[in-house]
């Protein structure tokens, strides 16, 4: 059987697997990336979803030279405005005390375009698509994986296979998890009036609504929202008539973006979280999604992966300038160390948020009106939250 020998092997290549090999790839290391998917299109995208990117984030695809292609299509966060059900409950943030923007929106398709576009130039990168491996075993030092008809040998296997990652069905690695049985649907839309780049959280009893400000399009306002609820209403939602929907809507945005003028798209996404029990095994690492992944309340899924690939960009700077070997268990333990706390920390958060939220009774209703009122009134909580958010604390 045909062998590829490679420093080292990256399955999945969405939005954390594709950063991943273009950062690792301008350290001088050859990649492969196993992709189940066809040939990235950005025509063909089914994923109409936009991220809403961190400062941090920003920040480490500035220091790797992508970000100045994802800036072309990023809509700035300048203002964030979060209301309790009662919409005098209300918090503002912005971003004077650091002068920054407190995030930025783009759309998957756009982020994945930018770091392809980079990839496809990349000698050190070789992209398999339509394979996914079948098993994985080891040689001495060597992790190898076995796809349909050749090998694939290297020093590290790098798991970015998203959710349902395979590499850790193969691996056994335990995870916990949570079902919110709900969903999410995601809705792009045409409104009347400028969103002023602020971005909007409703938090409403059956789950939060946020607006996000997207870049015009042909000199239409654009927008998307997120709106979790449970599974029956976005069922049902989802199944209506657009104009049916945007009547719903309307009345759910109060006239925060004008009124809605056309919907452009809609999908829906369940709503579930998980984290491994550990990050590595012998060789391998788990990243993003295939690690963790978290209620969307906060929007800082890929952004955390996004540190997970930052400090792995790090560990493996210093393994190379030392001359020292890829992937052994100093590697994987460093990896572990950097990385799992974090993730630990944000999966707790998310869900706490989201309990806190959608409680209905009088001691949380009265401790959540007391929380954002203390919040709203003291300068040092938000500088402490927009920090959290940006992803720079
Ligand atoms: C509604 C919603 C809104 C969100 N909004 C935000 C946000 O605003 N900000 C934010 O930071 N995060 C957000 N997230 C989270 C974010 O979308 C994810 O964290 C991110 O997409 C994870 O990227 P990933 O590359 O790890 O996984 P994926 O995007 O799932 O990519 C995995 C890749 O691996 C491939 N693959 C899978 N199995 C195999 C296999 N066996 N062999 C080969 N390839 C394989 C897949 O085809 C895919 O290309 C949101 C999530 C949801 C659900």
């Amino acid at each position: 059987m045909k062998e590829i020998q490679s420093n080292i092997n990256i399955i999945g290549g969405g939005l954390i697997g594709a950063a991943t090999a273009y950062a690792l790839s301008k350290l001088g290391n050859n990649l492969v990336i196993l992709e189940q998917k066809a040939k990235f299109d950005p025509k063909r995208i089914l994923d109409k979803r936009t991220t809403a990117i961190s400062e941090g984030t920003k920040k480490f695809l500035d220091e790797i030279n992508i970000w100045k292609d994802i800036r072309k299509h990023a809509e700035p966060i300048k203002k964030i405005q979060i209301a309790d059900r009662n919409q005098s409950n209300k918090i503002y943030f912005d971003n004077q005390r650091r002068k920054s923007n407190l995030g930025y929106i783009v759309k998957n398709e756009f982020i994945l375009d930018s770091i392809y576009k980079k990839l496809e130039k990349q000698k050190r990168v070789k992209i398999f698509n339509n394979i996914s491996p079948k098993d994985i075993f080891y040689e001495g030092s060597r992790i190898i994986t076995k796809q349909d008809n050749f090998l694939i040998n290297t020093n590290l296997l790098i798991a970015s296979d998203g959710k349902k990652s395979s590499v850790r069905k193969i691996f056994k690695t335990p995870i916990i998890s949570k079902d919110y049985k709900k969903k999410a649907i995601v809705i792009n839309f045409y409104h009347s009036k400028s969103h002023q780049n602020t971005a909007y959280e409703f938090f409403f009893k059956k789950g939060p609504l946020a607006i996000l400000p997207m870049q015009k399009n042909k000199n239409e306002f654009q927008s998307s929202i997120v709106w979790t609820n449970s599974n029956e209403f976005i069922d049902s939602l989802f199944s209506l008539d657009n104009s049916k929907i945007i009547s719903i809507l309307n009345e759910k945005i109060e006239g925060s973006v004008g009124e809605i003028k056309k919907i452009i798209t809609k999908q829906t996404f369940p709503l579930n979280a998980h984290l491994n029990s550990k990050f590595v095994e012998r060789r391998t690492i788990y990243l993003g999604d295939s690690a963790h992944s978290f209620h969307p309340i906060a929007g800082q899924g890929w952004n955390l992966g996004m540190q997970d690939v930052e400090n792995l960009y790090k560990l493996v700077k210093k393994y190379n300038s030392l001359g020292l070997e890829l992937g052994d268990e100093m590697f994987c333990k460093e990896f572990q160390k950097d990385n799992f706390f974090k993730a630990y920390r944000l999966y707790q958060i998310t869900d706490k948020v989201d309990t806190i939220f959608k409680s209905d009774n009088l001691i949380f209703n009265n401790a959540r009106f007391s929380a954002i009122n203390l919040i709203e009134k003291s300068k040092k909580l938000k500088n402490r939250i927009s920090d959290f958010a940006m992803g720079i604390n």
